[in-house]
């Protein structure tokens, strides 16, 4: 982060949102910081209704360079559902302390998502010892304000187009390690 005058200008990171049809549906935020993918499963997705609380399961950091995956994974397929860039809100600027109090108050620009939103760590679930936090739309301007509306439904493809069909049946299987290597994935 730099100063300009009294403006403060962050540097953007890169972001995405993957749906994954494993076993069970459910959408993998994605946030890089310090060379990794810091990683949420949601087994609800997000919700862009402010204030609406949606289950955010704390996973493991991921590569990098798995952000753009799209494809399919021996755990299912993934969709890329959503990309753009990230940067945390002026209260969050120190985004280590702030994931260390459990508190990440963080801004989206994605294609699908945008706004503020907010990281709350609630407890740790007692048999995967994972953090569970809630996510939830900050209300702003890009906040859903139709009680009956869901992007979830209105946008449920790839940022590419394709439907979960299409990527299971476009998908060609890489060939050797090295292919595997460069076909990066995401879980
Ligand atoms: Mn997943």
């Amino acid at each position: 982060m730099k100063t300009e005058g009294s403006r403060r200008v962050f540097s953007a990171r890169p972001y995405a949102m993957k749906k994954h049809l494993a076993t069970r549906l459910h959408y993998d935020l994605r946030l890089e910081w310090n060379g990794v993918l810091l990683s949420w499963a949601l087994p609800e997705g997000p919700s862009c209704h402010a204030g609406l609380i949606r289950e955010a399961i704390e996973m493991k950091d991921h590569k990098s360079e798995y952000i753009l995956f799209e494809g399919v994974h021996k755990t299912g397929p993934i969709m890329l559902w959503d990309r753009g860039t990230w940067e945390p809100h002026p209260e969050s600027e120190d985004i280590g302390g702030s994931l260390r109090k459990g508190i990440l108050r963080f801004i989206l620009y994605g294609e699908k998502l945008k706004g503020t939103w907010l990281l709350t760590r609630v407890n740790t679930s007692k048999n995967t010892s994972r953090h569970v936090w809630n996510l939830c739309k900050d209300a702003d301007p890009f906040a859903e304000i139709h009680a009956d509306r869901c992007i979830l439904e209105e946008q449920p493809n790839s940022i590419t187009g394709k439907t979960m069909k299409d990527i299971v049946q476009g998908w060609i299987k890489p060939r050797d390690k090295d292919e595997w290597q460069l076909r990066l994935f995401d879980k």
